[in-house]
């Protein structure tokens, strides 16, 4: 313990850092405008205190460029990396990246990550180049939360405006604000408080799923949101261009009585995940019975996504299905990830 400063030291700690891009990491361009441009090294260098920590990081430029760009490949390829590298004894990782799709890169990262090492996602809402720049702020958090003992058995978390939140929950919730991220479903996992992760809670029911043998399948989800007035036009054709559904239904997990019948046929093809537009709360199962109710599309053969949020019951729907797993795979891995398997 450093007298001085009262934060426990963490100077024999070794992280890995990924930098991916985002505003984290833009500059502005000719235009005006920002754009990716600074290195992960130039990120970590711009941290106030980060070298005083005496932690070691072995920076890694992985990719430069919007959240909006990166894709599957690139997932499966950090992922990867990952593995090696705590292979190579590092004790924490850390990803910068941009904000925009933290909520499902975060979610999928955690998805593979059955190891007790933190892995900790981060980024910023106001570039270098604006007053009041957070990107340093929250980069010294993540480093410190993934040096972290306390951090170790959560899964992927995400580190942001010194609130940390798990994977499984965490949305982007605003889009300018600096606290953008929140977890609706059960708050954050806790804060960073003087440097040190403090945690008032744990993931419950966390699931990560292994891809089988070493293929993976490249598969296509869809993803619908129900509005008002719906005449169920984009369920045409969908099992014959889908491996796979998720619906964002009203409510509780509801569409129109017009358009069940579509729905439960497209669901006898290929597998349907029934979710919840609203942003917050589980499906529920038993309680309307109605014809496009959440009992009505459960009995004929759509999955719940419990407490998933649409993007979320997405990214799980695609890993499973690019892994090779069956309907009873799905079916038990929705069960758990959707917090819905009695204790
Ligand atoms: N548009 C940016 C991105 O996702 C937003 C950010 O990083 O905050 O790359």
């Amino acid at each position: 313990m450093s007298a001085s400063s009262g934060v426990v030291s963490q100077s024999n700690r070794r992280l890995a850092v990924f930098g991916l891009g985002g505003t984290i990491s833009m500059t502005a361009n000719d235009s005006g405008g920002v754009v990716p441009a600074l290195s992960a090294g130039q990120l970590v260098a711009a941290v106030p205190g980060l070298a005083e920590t005496g932690i070691c990081l072995e920076v890694e430029d992985f990719r430069r460029v919007p959240g909006s760009c990166l894709g599957f490949d690139d997932l499966a390829a950090l992922s990867d990396a990952i593995d090696q590298r705590l292979d190579q004894g590092v004790d924490g990782i850390v990803i910068t990246q941009g904000t925009d799709t933290i909520e499902e890169t975060a979610y999928l990262l955690d998805l593979v990550h059955d190891r007790p090492q933190p892995v900790v996602v981060t980024g910023a809402m106001r570039n270098p180049t604006l007053a009041g720049a957070d990107g340093p702020a929250n980069l010294l958090a993540a480093v410190r939360t993934a040096a972290s003992a306390q951090a170790r058995d959560l899964g992927v978390v995400v580190v942001f405006a010194d609130e940390i939140h798990a994977a499984s929950r965490v949305r982007k919730a605003h889009s300018t604000s600096g606290f953008t991220f929140q977890s609706a479903n059960g708050g954050p996992l806790g804060y960073v408080v003087e440097g040190r992760p403090r945690l008032l809670n744990h993931p419950v029911d966390r699931t990560t799923v292994p891809i089988i043998g070493t293929q993976r399948r490249t598969v296509e989800i869809g993803l619908m949101t129900t509005v008002f007035g719906d005449t169920g036009w984009w369920l045409d054709g969908a099992a014959d261009r889908l491996d796979g559904l998720v619906v964002a239904g009203f409510g509780a997990g509801h569409v129109p009585d017009r358009v069940a019948d579509a729905l439960a046929a497209v669901a006898s093809r290929i597998p349907v995940v029934l979710s919840s537009r609203t942003g917050a709360g589980s499906v529920l199962s038993s309680t309307y019975a109605y014809v496009g109710s959440e009992s009505d599309l459960l009995s004929r053969g759509l999955i719940s996504a419990g407490f998933l949020d649409p993007f979320k019951a997405r990214i799980l729907l695609r890993h499973l299905l690019a892994g090779g797993h069956d309907r009873a795979v799905v079916e038990a891995a929705f069960m758990r990830a959707g917090g819905h398997v009695d204790q």
